[in-house]
């Protein structure tokens, strides 16, 4: 079962994670957006790292649940209230359980991936996060490691998509060849899940 020390530690693991690759993440948004996405998920996880060491929610759902509000209120950009709607609603689909199993976290994250396509509109295939996060979900039934592999492939798949949502998809053609960084990003937060689950403790 996952308790509340997991999922703070998927969170904490995930900021670490955005700090590390955030200059690659702003890179990946300069040819295809306007080089923000690494800066923008860098504050945004920075707030959420404090607001954890500071006031611990108690429950899985109520970290997830703070997470997505903070992303909201933090990040600029359009990812700032596509991954808070994603964390908040994955967060409200876990109710206030105090520990949940592996198959109940991939349903709630399968919401919480629905909601996201529901407020920007993006299907798989149109070169945005969600060409990593439903393949991750589809996978996360087997294992958090086939949902990490399944995540990445689908990032680097972005590649020779043709942006069809978000600010890429002014460039129409032009945003061919490039690799999605939001797609990338998401691809990051779900690796922070094996790593979350190989740390243990609280
Ligand atoms: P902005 O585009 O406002 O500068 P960011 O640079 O932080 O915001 O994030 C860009 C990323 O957001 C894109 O790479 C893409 O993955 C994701 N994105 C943009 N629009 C959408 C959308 N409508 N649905 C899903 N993801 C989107
Ligand atoms: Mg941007």
């Amino acid at each position: 079962m996952l308790d509340v020390h997991f999922f703070r530690r998927w969170m904490a693991i995930t900021a670490a994670s955005v700090d590390r690759e955030a200059e690659r993440l702003t890179a990946l948004d300069s040819p295809i957006g306007d080089a923000d996405h690494g800066t923008n998920l860098q504050r945004g996880f920075t707030a959420v790292r404090q607001a954890l060491e500071k006031e611990p929610p108690a429950t899985p759902g109520a970290v997830l649940t703070q997470a997505g509000r903070l992303l909201i209120s933090t990040v600029g950009g359009a990812s700032g209230p596509l991954y808070g709607t994603l964390l908040r609603r994955t967060g409200k689909a876990l109710g206030d359980a105090g520990e949940v199993g592996e198959e109940q976290l991939a349903e709630a994250l399968r919401a919480g991936v629905d909601a996201v396509m529901q407020l920007g509109g993006a299907a798989p295939g149109d070169k945005t996060m969600i060409d990593a996060l439903v393949p991750a979900v589809d996978a996360l039934g087997d294992s958090f490691t086939a949902a990490r592999e399944a995540a990445e492939e689908g990032a680097v798949g972005t590649t020779p998509l043709q942006a069809r949502k978000g600010r890429a998809s002014y460039l129409g053609e032009r945003s061919i060849g490039h690799q999605d960084p939001g797609a990338t990003s998401a691809a990051l937060l779900i690796a922070a899940l094996v790593d979350a689950a190989e740390a243990g403790g609280e």
